[in-house]
């Protein structure tokens, strides 16, 4: 039996609008149905494979001390590693706190700001681990993310604008 492909996707602070983007690709991921095995992906189904995974992808930046050791378990775990989106891929509309005094929203927004535990910054995923390919956009095409999966399924290059380093 040929080696699947396996597939994670991993959820930092974002909107979840780019992960719909990928539930929204169901007709055009039946074309690679038969390579693709999707072992991670909380925002569809409860079944859960344990990593290493070929190909992790990544929506939302960086906001909490937590985000930051778990993006580095994630940047262990996967081969290629995918950053979807302007969240992940440039901070986010959240990324405005970095121009701010966080200590203000706290004084202004929470009744009890002592059980919040967040970064001053808001920061893209790149800052903190090497990421393979990049696609941008709020949220991101999903005919580029069908191209980039399919290219990557097949070892192949992708053809579709993507930043950051190659595919041997
Ligand atoms: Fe949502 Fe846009 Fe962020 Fe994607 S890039 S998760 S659509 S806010």
């Amino acid at each position: 039996m040929v080696n699947k492909t396996k597939l994670a996707v991993f959820k930092f602070a974002s909107c979840d609008g780019c992960q719909l983007s990928l539930l929204d690709c169901e007709d055009e991921l039946l074309s690679v149905a038969d390579a693709v095995d999707i072992a991670y992906f909380l925002e569809a189904r409860s079944r859960r494979v344990e990593g290493p995974y070929d190909v992790g992808l990544v929506e939302g930046s960086i906001t909490t001390p937590g985000d930051v050791g778990r993006i580095q378990e994630v940047r262990r775990a996967c081969k290629y590693l995918v950053t979807i989106g302007a969240c992940a891929t440039a901070g986010g509309i959240q990324a405005l706190r970095n121009w701010a005094n966080v200590d203000d929203f706290f004084r202004h927004v929470y009744a009890h700001p002592e059980f919040i535990s967040t970064l001053n910054t808001s920061t893209p995923i790149s800052d903190h681990v090497a990421v393979d390919f990049e696609l941008r956009g709020c949220p991101i095409s999903k005919h580029q993310l069908i191209e980039l999966l399919t290219a990557l399924v097949h070892h192949k290059k992708p053809t579709t604008p993507t930043h950051s380093v190659c595919v041997e």
